[in-house]
C-alpha cells in the first residue's frame, strides 16, 4: 500500500513538492527507516540524496555494501517545513504505509532518533541503544529491529560514524549475501 499521489492524511501535505516513497531493493530483507525526506529528496521524489545520503553511500561503500542490496525509506513521506522533526501525528498518520513497507522483513534499521522514536517509542539517548538487537512487532509478527545513527549525526562525529559502521558491518555479516 502506497500512499495517494495526493496524500492529504497529514499536514505535510500542505508544503511538499513530491511524495518520497522508498528506493533500492524492494524486496531486499533488510529495510532502512530515515526520519523524513529533506530538501533534495523534496525536489527528487527520493529518499536520502542529498548530504546524508552521500555519507550512508560511503559508509555503505566502504563496508562493501551496494546501496541497491537494500530498502530505503522514512517515517514520513513528505517532508516537515523548514526540516523540523516530524510530529507523532504525522508519523501515525503515515505509519500504515511504513507499516508495509517492513512486512515481513528480516531486519529493519532505525536511522537516528526520530525512527527510533516512532517504531520504539523510544525518547532516551542513542548512545545508550545503539546496535543493540531489538525486536518490533510489525503487523502482528516480529521483526528484528537495530537501532543506530542517522548519517547526519555522523558529520562531526567520529563516534557516530564507527557506530554506523559497526551498523554496517552486522548487516553484511549476518543479513546480506
Ligand atoms: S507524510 Fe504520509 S500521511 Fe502525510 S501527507 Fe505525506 S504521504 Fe500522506
Amino acid at each position: 500500500m502506497r500512499p495517494e499521489p495526493d496524500c492529504r492524511l497529514c499536514r505535510l501535505c500542505e508544503n511538499r513538492t513530491n511524495i518520497v516513497l522508498p528506493s533500492g531493493n524492494l524486496s531486499s530483507q533488510v529495510v532502512f527507516v530515515g526520519e523524513a525526506p529533506g530538501e533534495n529528496e523534496d525536489l527528487s521524489g527520493k529518499p536520502f540524496v542529498g548530504k546524508s545520503g552521500k555519507i550512508l553511500n560511503a559508509i555503505m561503500e566502504e563496508e562493501g555494501i551496494d546501496r541497491s542490496a537494500v530498502m530505503i525509506t522514512n517515517t514520513v513521506k513528505c517532508r516537515p517545513p523548514n526540516n523540523r522533526d516530524p510530529t507523532k501525528e504525522e508519523m501515525g498518520a503515515c505509519r500504515p504505509f511504513l507499516d508495509r513497507e517492513m512486512s515481513g522483513r528480516k531486519v529493519i534499521v532505525g536511522l537516528g532518533k526520530s525512527a527510533c522514536r516512532d517504531l520504539l517509542g523510544y525518547e532516551g539517548k542513542m548512545a545508550d541503544i545503539v546496535n543493540t538487537e531489538m525486536s518490533i512487532n510489525v503487523l502482528g509478527k516480529d521483526v528484528l529491529f537495530i537501532p543506530t545513527y542517522h548519517p547526519a549525526a555522523c558529520i562531526y562525529s567520529r563516534e557516530s560514524r564507527d557506530a554506523l559502521r559497526t551498523t554496517m558491518r552486522i548487516l553484511r555479516d549476518g543479513y546480506l549475501e
